[in-house]
């Protein structure tokens, strides 16, 4: 299923199902209207829906305005320099100095704001980047299901609810003056994420899925999501290892090599650009920079 936080008219923002000719509105057939609480009632909820999507209402897909699909619990959880051949051009980009080994030995873990988030077609605003040198960075969101502590590698993607598109965008500078990655990645309107939550059972070969990044129509970024360095399981291990991990909680995987840090000179965002990351049957999350 296709699941999707949305609103139509000045009203409320609730949950629904992507189907052929619009979406089909969830909440108003008496499931939760946020989606950590939806995801938080499991299968039970999953089979509520699929019941109520034949024969219900569908609202036409104009008439409706998407959001990022969940509000995780938490920060977004995110991992730096997870595929080769962006460690490697990140590398080559002379950002950090002080770096041990190109390829790190366990993943390298830090988290953005929630504040940060924003949906489809929302504006990147460029100009919260005090130091104007805003990057993006497309990749595949793990939506944790039931949640637990000390998960176990082949356990890993029971606890996977699903998957989404999240654009990792980066205020480069900051990121570099602050040293920890928390206030570059963190600036409001620097968590693209949408359009739908898509459930695991439809993308059982999530692997091997492609992910794309445009930047006004030209290709910046694409790699299967197998060249990923740490897996999905390895990631749930690693991070549940130390911290309980909550229903509607999001990984961002990583990025792959293409960001506008890796260009010489870089090629950092400016007002009037799209940027589109694209993953094979996931979804195309389209945004505008302001
Ligand atoms: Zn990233």
């Amino acid at each position: 299923m296709k699941l999707v936080t949305l609103s139509t008219g000045s009203g409320p923002s609730r949950i629904g199902a992507v189907v052929d000719d619009g979406v089909v509105d969830l909440t108003g057939i008496g499931l939760p209207a946020d989606m950590v609480d939806l995801i938080a009632l499991g299968e039970d909820g999953l089979s509520r829906a699929r019941r109520a999507i034949d024969g219900a209402t569908v609202i036409p897909q104009g008439e409706v305005r998407l959001h990022a699909p969940v509000r995780p619990p938490n920060n977004v959880m995110a991992v730096g320099r997870n595929y080769n051949d962006h460690a490697a051009e990140f590398s080559a980009s002379g950002f950090d100095a002080s770096e041990q080994q190109m390829i790190p030995q366990h993943p390298i873990i830090f988290t953005k704001a929630r504040t940060s988030i924003i949906g489809p077609g929302d504006a990147i605003v460029a100009a919260n980047d005090p130091l104007t040198s805003t990057d993006y960075e497309g990749e595949l969101a793990v939506v944790i299901g039931p949640g637990g502590r000390r998960i176990a590698r082949d356990r890993a993607y029971e606890h996977v609810y699903g998957y989404t598109v999240l654009n990792d965008v980066t205020a480069r500078d900051l990121q570099k003056r602050h040293v920890q990655f928390f206030i570059g990645k963190s600036v409001d309107t620097f968590c693209p994420m949408g359009p739908a939550l898509v459930t695991r059972d439809e993308v059982p070969d999530i692997e091997s899925r492609w992910l794309r990044t445009t930047v006004d129509g030209e290709l910046r970024q694409e790699s299967p999501i197998s060249a990923l360095i740490f897996d999905i399981p390895t990631l749930i291990a690693t991070l549940s290892d130390a911290i309980t991990l909550h229903p509607g909680d999001v990984i961002a995987t990583g990025t792959p090599k293409g960001v506008g840090i890796g260009f010489h000179p870089p090629r950092y965002l400016r007002r009037g650009n799209v940027v589109v990351v694209e993953i094979d049957g996931i979804g195309v999350l389209s945004n505008p920079v302001e």
